[in-house]
């Protein structure tokens, strides 16, 4: 049983959950990248690992989400997301495990493989694709979308936010941070000072924030902002930890209502680059590094501008005599089979461009 059922029994109750992926993940220590860095107190989370179709953070919050759909018979599900979304690609597959259909509205990003790789893997889990240029467009053609369903099939899809990030969705790394802390109970680590994770549509930071809160661990969160300052900022972090806050203590009021604990989470600013999913120097470097040092794979878009900002904040001192935890929030399950079987011009046209043109000059 998942750790927020054993420590709420009310909310297993009340909570819909679906289970999706193989919990708890593992913790590594990282010896090599640690003597780097001059420290040994690196560990690294392993949720690259937690699932067996499909990896990745998104995992976590679907188990929820998809839970709830289920329980109130939803038959359709459509979410959003940049052309290479990792999130619509976990829907697309999770969707499908579980027995739904799935949409995913996508605008379009700077090219990548990745791109390419995530929209044939989706293809292949039977994902309705739509590419829309804008952010605008996608959300008018979002309501056009809705109707047509109700008019056509007589349902609403079940909508699902960018990033899985619904107070629902946040929930999964509440209980994340409940497993952590159960982790160091049992000693694969000691108790982190600083877990550090990339800072998209907010529900991983959030959820770990009022989740050691929760377990009564002392760890801060270092946040790394990897998307524009008006979709991740401290108001709108605040919001959802209030809103995943009440959503748990209305389900159980043994689960306490805290205070937004703003010194807990560290915003990391620097990180980003000029936009979103374009990759950064020090973001490629800090991923060949890990690839080099532990043979991890990382990416540009999230967790290699997270690690940057770790080494970066090691080489700054600051984390002197610190315990670390890098939280991998990125897939490692190999698509590779599956995506090489499949014709890209299946594709709806508006994603054949990221077939025709070139990648962005850092993706090598
Ligand atoms: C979606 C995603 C994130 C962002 O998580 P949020 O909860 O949206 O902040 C981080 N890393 C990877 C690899 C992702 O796919």
């Amino acid at each position: 049983m998942i750790e927020l059922f054993i420590r709420y029994p009310a909310l297993k109750e009340r909570l819909s959950h679906v289970p999706l992926g193989n919990f708890p993940t593992p913790i590594h220590k990282l010896d090599n990248l640690g003597s780097d860095m001059g420290s040994d107190s690196i560990y690294i989370k392993r949720d690259d690992r937690a699932g067996r179709l499909y990896g990745g953070n998104k995992v976590r919050k679907l188990e929820f989400i998809l839970g709830h759909a289920l329980e109130t018979k939803v038959k359709k599900v459509m979410t959003f997301g940049a052309a290479g979304s990792n999130h619509a690609l976990a829907t697309a597959i999770f969707a499908h495990s579980v027995g739904l259909k799935s949409i995913s509205m996508l605008f379009s990003q700077p090219n990548a493989r990745y791109v390419q790789h995530n929209l044939l893997a989706s293809h292949f889990y039977d994902a309705e694709l739509k590419h829309y240029p804008g952010k605008n467009i996608l959300i008018l053609a979002t309501f056009f979308e809705l109707l047509r369903h109700r008019v056509r099939y007589g349902y609403f899809p079940r909508v699902i936010p960018p990033g899985g990030s619904s107070p629902l969705g946040t929930v999964g790394f509440v209980n994340a941070a409940l497993e952590l802390k159960k982790q160091v109970e049992e000693r694969s680590m000691p108790e982190p000072d600083y877990i550090y994770v990339p800072l998209g549509t907010m529900g991983t930071a959030v959820g770990l924030l009022l989740g050691t809160v929760a377990a009564g661990l002392k760890s801060k969160i270092a946040a790394v902002r990897v998307v524009d300052s008006g979709m991740a900022n401290i108001k709108k972090a605040e919001d959802l930890f209030n809103k995943t806050n009440i959503l748990l203590h209305s389900m159980d009021p043994s689960f306490e209502l805290y205070r937004f604990p703003r010194e807990r989470i560290i915003i990391e600013k620097d990180f980003f680059g000029e936009r979103y999913a374009l990759f950064t120097q020090e973001a490629m470097e800090a991923v060949c590094l890990i690839k080099d040092r532990e043979d991890i794979d990382l990416e540009g878009t999230y967790t290699g501008k997270t690690l940057a900002a770790l080494i970066s904040d090691c080489k700054g001192k600051s984390l002197n005599g610190k315990v670390i935890l890098f939280w991998n929030t990125h897939n490692s399950v190999d698509l590779t089979d599956i995506v090489s079987k499949i014709d890209y011009r299946e594709l709806p046209s508006g994603f054949h461009p990221y077939f025709e043109k070139e990648f962005q000059p850092l993706d090598k």
